[in-house]
Parts: C-alpha cells; sequence; structure tokens
C-alpha cells in the first residue's frame, strides 16, 4: 500500500492537491476537515461535538480522530492505499497512525509538505472566505488556526524528517504545476 500524507499549512493547497493525487494513483482521499464538515452539515452527534471547536478554529480532541479513522480504514479495507489529508496534525496523531496501518502491516510511506509563507496563507484564507463563507476563515479564527498549526502541527516535520520520510514542495504557483513538481516526488517513491 501506499499511505500518502499531504502535509501543510491550513490554505497551503493541501484539499485541491490531495484530490488531484488520489484520482491520479487511485488512492482513497481522507480529509478528516472534510469528514467533519460533513457531520455538520448532517447535524450528527459528531457533527454536534465538533462544530464549536471547528468554528472556533481548535484542535478537535485526538481521541476522536482515532475513532474517524479506524472507520475511514475499515471502510476501505481494500484501499490501494490512502492519501491524508489534514491529518496527522499532532504527535499524538502521527503515533495513532503509526499504530492503526501497524495493525494492518503498514506503515506510512512519505509526507509531502507544501510550503507557503503566513502571509500568502492569510490572504488566501480571507479570500476562500469570500467565495466559501466558511464559518472558520475569518480574520480572527485563521489567525488561531494559524498559530496552532505553527504550535502543534509543524513539529510533525522534524519527526517524519527523523525516519526520513519527508519531502517538500513550493505550495506557490499555478495549481497544475504544483501538481506537477508533486507527482515528480511520488513518481520516485511509489
Ligand atoms: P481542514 O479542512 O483540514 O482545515 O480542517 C478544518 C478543521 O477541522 C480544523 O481547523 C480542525 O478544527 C478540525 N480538524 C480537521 N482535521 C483535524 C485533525 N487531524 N485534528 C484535529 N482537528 C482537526
Amino acid at each position: 500500500m501506499f499511505n500518502f500524507i499531504l502535509f501543510g499549512p491550513p490554505g497551503s493547497g493541501k484539499g485541491t492537491q490531495s484530490v488531484k493525487i488520489a484520482e491520479k494513483y487511485k488512492l482513497v482521499h481522507i480529509s478528516t476537515g472534510d469528514i467533519f464538515r460533513k457531520n455538520i452539515r448532517e447535524k450528527t452527534t459528531l457533527g454536534l461535538k465538533v462544530q464549536a471547536i471547528i468554528e472556533k478554529g481548535d484542535l478537535v480532541p485526538d481521541a476522536l480522530l482515532i475513532e474517524i479513522l479506524e472507520d475511514a480504514l475499515l471502510q476501505h479495507s481494500k484501499a490501494r492505499g490512502f492519501v491524508f489529508d489534514g491529518f496527522p496534525r499532532t504527535i499524538q496523531q502521527a503515533h495513532d497512525l503509526d499504530t492503526m496501518l501497524g495493525k494492518k502491516n503498514e506503515a506510512v510511506s512519505l509526507v509531502l509538505a507544501l510550503e507557503v509563507g503566513d502571509e500568502e496563507i492569510l490572504k488566501r484564507l480571507l479570500k476562500r472566505a469570500e467565495i466559501e463563507g466558511r464559518k472558520d476563515d475569518t480574520k480572527e479564527v485563521i489567525e488561531n488556526r494559524i498559530k496552532i498549526y505553527n504550535d502543534q502541527t509543524q513539529p510533525l516535520i522534524d519527526f517524519y524528517k527523523s525516519k526520513k520520510k519527508f519531502q517538500s514542495v513550493k505550495g506557490i504557483g499555478g495549481i497544475d504545476q504544483i501538481f506537477a513538481e508533486v507527482c515528480k516526488l511520488i513518481d520516485r517513491f511509489i
């Protein structure tokens, strides 16, 4: 299996690139943010539990992420591999993912980060707020999400570097141009 993590700050283009990667390499795309938003829309128990947290831009507790991921892995037990988008976001989640994949005798194959600076991110997310009207795209919440990314998610870079699984590409430019760079890297590993 090819278990791929697309990594990067909010607004780096992870969602867009993940969809393209999953399509090209026939992998299952798992976006934890999308799963939460769907549950919020459908007012499920999970949705009601996480709505306020997400609207503030805070992180959903790690224990809930394990449940969601276990469920997704089970649902797609025949998959050729996964593109994880927005997960893991904490060191604990990275350990949990290792454990979950380990149970299937699998492991993370590659972590690829899209590099985009804070200023560009803020600009992009404010623009997305106008277009999509996501409740967590207000300036205050965006700043919180960037801070949380820097404090809790960025340490994962060293975690995966130490496992020699980390690569990065510039996340600035056209979608197809970035995708071409991403594919070049994946092709070396797949
Ligand atoms: P995203 O669409 O990936 O930006 O996720 C939107 C929001 O969902 C985040 O700001 C968090 O509140 C929540 N979320 C998504 N993935 C995770 C995760 N792996 N850990 C904790 N919270 C998450």
